[in-house]
Parts: C-alpha cells; structure tokens; sequence
C-alpha cells in the first residue's frame, strides 16, 4: 500500500503525463480519403428517382461492406446517427401522438429524434447492472398508445434485447436499437443494433470508428430499408416517379454521407474488431487492478455478451466507503486520472422535458390534442437512473483515451492510492 502522502492533500501527483488521445485513424484512411479527393466525385447523390439516389460508388461500397460485416441484410449510411434516429423512427410508421419508450441513460438524439415526428417519449427505468433499459419498466409503461420501443446498448454493452423483443412481439411495437456505442458487440450469437426492426451506429469522432460525422443504419426488413433510404434523400421529390403509395412519413431530408467518409468508414469497419480488442484488453487490465478495492462495484459481463468499453462504468457503495462521490472523484482526479464521469444522462431531468417546450412556445406536441394522455417527466419516474445519476454511479470514459499498458497501470495506481487513504477524504 502507498504512503505517499494524496495529491489533493500536498502529495505528488501519480499521473504526470497527459493521457493520449484516442485516434483510430491511419495511412489507410488518408490515402482512401486523397484518391477520393483525387477522382473529384465528393458526392454522387441526387435527390430525384434516378440511379444516383442511392448514391456514388464510396457510399455503396460502405453500405454493402457493413451489410457483410454486421450480418443484416441491409445498411444505410447517413451523415450523422442523430439523422439515423431521426429515419428510424419516421421509416418504421410512427404517428404524431404515439408513445416511444426510451430510457434516460442514453444520448438526447435517442429521445429527440422520436420528438421530431411529434411522437411522445415516455422514460423508463434502468437495471442498475449493465445501466440499459429494464424490460420489466418497459412493460409497466406500455399504454393503449405505445408503438415502438428505442433500446439503447449504452457503453458498450448489449441491452436485454431478446426479452425486449420478446415484449414488442406480444404487445405488438416496433423496435429500435441505438448502438452508436456498441458497433461490433456480441449478444448470444449476434452483434447488437440487428435483432430489432432497424438499429444502427455513431460514427462521430468518439465513437470506436469514425468518419468525422455519420451513422449506419441496418435492417433485415426490405420495406423499412426502402423508407429509409427515402427519408435520407427528398422523399417527397422522389415518391411519386419511384411509385411508391405510402406517403406517410415521406418527408425527407438531406442526411447523406460523402463519398470521403464513406472511403475512410471502409477502412474504419477492417479494423473495429482489432480496436474493440484493444479496448477490452485495456478494460481488463483496469478490472484486474480494482478488483481488491473494496465498495467499487466493476462493470459486468453478461453470459454469452461481449464488452466494447465505450465508457468503463463502475457503482461506488457509499454507504459503505463513508466518502462522497464527490470526495472520491476529486482525489482521482488531484492524482491526474482525467475522463472520470460522475453520473451519467437523465434525459427526463433536461429543461425540454421538465417545461414541455419542444416545437414552439406554446407546449407542442404534449399540449395538443395528438398526445392522447399527461406523460410525466417527474422527478421519481426513473429511480433507479436517478440514484445511481445522483450519488453512486461513476465512470471511466474509454472512448477518449487509447490506455496502453503503461496508462492503465498508472490510472490503477492512483485509485489504489486513493483507496488505501479513502478514510483521509
Ligand atoms: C453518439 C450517440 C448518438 C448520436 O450520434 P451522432 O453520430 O453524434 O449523431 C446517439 N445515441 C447514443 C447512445 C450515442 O452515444
């Protein structure tokens, strides 16, 4: 056990040099990136009934490349995964007013991109072991005017999704899977984001593979593809010569990838498997070093799942510690591990959702007569979310730092440190 004196009490700092930053990109992105530049073709959409509606060859070759990989039968790219939501939500039917259960441990986009077709989310709670949504609040939030469920595999870590799915198929919903933060994980078999109707993945700068901004949505379902791909490119101008006679939610938008980040995305999916390796080797090596700290819960593997490590997520038991969170925190970071999270979303505590002001001033969607019941967004609503948000939940953000060896090793000293002199906090 150290002596040495905590650094937020006078001692040394235990990590001097700073972290380095993640960075999944190499010579392959670059020189996929210059010969896009070089053919002068940047973009090859257009946004009519045409064969450039399913634009340039980059695009194409992504799509089908990740169709390979993630095992579905369709993908789609996007330019972001705030509009792969945004499509998913539109292109599986959804009406204004109909309920979306969501939880509130994810990204806003999750819960705003159902608002967007001014449709009402309705939060349910979590399972404060792997932080993704309970089935059995799911089930306890069905009303008359649910339709769809959004599951998030936050952190890296597959939702409950069989039992999910398994949920929908009696009440008859729709199921969309965010997994910007789980691309390549495995669920019994099968990688997250390809059980539900359409799912899909980030590919901003923090994700595990990144084209700058974009998304890829996946499904198996030919007739959601085929919205989907409406939605993204000007639906409206396309409908009519491309003979389609749904018009619902055939309003489109401009959602499309480059040609350049679909040329880098080809080169990022090649080496997920190799990053997500990385990842969870530096995981274990933080698993192995906390295991003796008493009161710090680790993360969990579920049988037959994987981990992407996105964010290392860990419950201090402060009951028993006799420490704040805050104390806690402070003292790891005195020592110079940075990327520390203390809590994490409550999308249901966001001023949007306590105020009800979305479209407009006036309360749009829930003032009106399309949302058919008061939805409440309380405080109390998620308490499971909220306890851990509030007092136990703290985190380690992997999606910013590479941890090689030495780094994790370091970022294990400093906790040990802390640890061995908690009672001094
Ligand atoms: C990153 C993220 C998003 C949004 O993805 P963008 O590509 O940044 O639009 C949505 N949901 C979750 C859970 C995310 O982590």
């Amino acid at each position: 056990m150290s002596t040495e004196k905590l650094a937020i009490h006078g001692g040394p700092k235990t990590i001097v040099k700073p972290l380095k930053r993640y960075n999944s990109i190499g010579i392959e992105e670059v020189k996929a990136a210059m010969s896009v530049v070089e053919s002068g073709v940047l973009s090859q959409f257009l946004g009519c009934w045409d064969p450039d509606f399913y634009g340039g060859p980059k695009v194409q070759e992504f799509e089908r490349a990740c169709e390979a990989y993630f095992g579905v039968k369709h993908a789609v790219t996007v330019n972001s995964w705030t509009s792969g939501l945004i499509a998913a939500v539109g292109a599986i039917g959804i009406e204004p007013g109909d309920e979306v259960i969501v939880p509130p441990w994810t990204m806003c986009a999750s819960a705003t991109a159902i608002l967007h077709w001014n449709a009402i989310p309705v939060f349910a709670d979590i399972e404060p072991e792997t932080f993704n949504l309970d089935p059995k609040s799911v089930e306890d939030n069905i009303t008359p005017f649910t339709r769809a469920i959004m599951a998030v595999d936050i952190f890296g870590h597959s939702c409950d999704i069989e039992t999910l799915m398994e949920i929908a198929k009696r009440h008859k919903l729709k199921v969309i899977t965010d997994s910007a933060q789980s691309p390549g994980v495995f669920c019994n078999g099968r990688m997250t984001g390809t059980f539900a109707d359409v799912g899909g993945y980030s590919l901003n700068y923090h994700k595990h593979i990144h084209t700058g901004e974009g998304g890829i949505l996946v499904t198996n379902d030919s007739y959601i593809y085929e919205r989907l791909l409406l939605i993204r490119n000007h639906a409206e101008a396309v409908v009519a010569a491309k003979g389609v006679d749904n018009l619902a939610n055939m309003i489109g938008y401009n959602f499309r990838l480059g040609e350049i980040e679909s040329a880098i995305g080809i080169e990022q999916l090649r080496k997920l498997d190799g990053f997500i390796g990385g990842r969870q080797q530096a995981a274990q090596q933080l698993t192995n070093g906390f295991r003796e700290l008493p009161g710090l819960r680790l993360p969990m593997v579920k049988p037959g799942c994987s981990h992407a490590y996105y964010i290392y997520p860990m419950i201090l038991d402060i009951a028993n510690l006799g420490v704040s969170r805050h104390k806690i925190c402070s003292a790891l970071e005195s020592e110079g591990v940075v990327g520390l999270a203390k809590g994490y979303s409550n999308l249901h505590v966001l001023p949007m959702f306590q105020k009800k002001i979305a479209y407009g001033s006036n309360g749009f969607p829930w003032s009106s007569d399309i949302c058919r019941r008061e939805v409440s967004y309380a405080k109390g609503i998620c308490p499971v979310a909220e306890d851990l948000h509030d007092s136990s939940f703290m985190a380690f953000e992997m999606c910013l730092h590479e941890l090689n060896d030495e780094e994790a090793h370091l970022i294990v000293k400093a906790f040990k440190k802390v640890w061995s002199q908690i009672s001094s906090l």
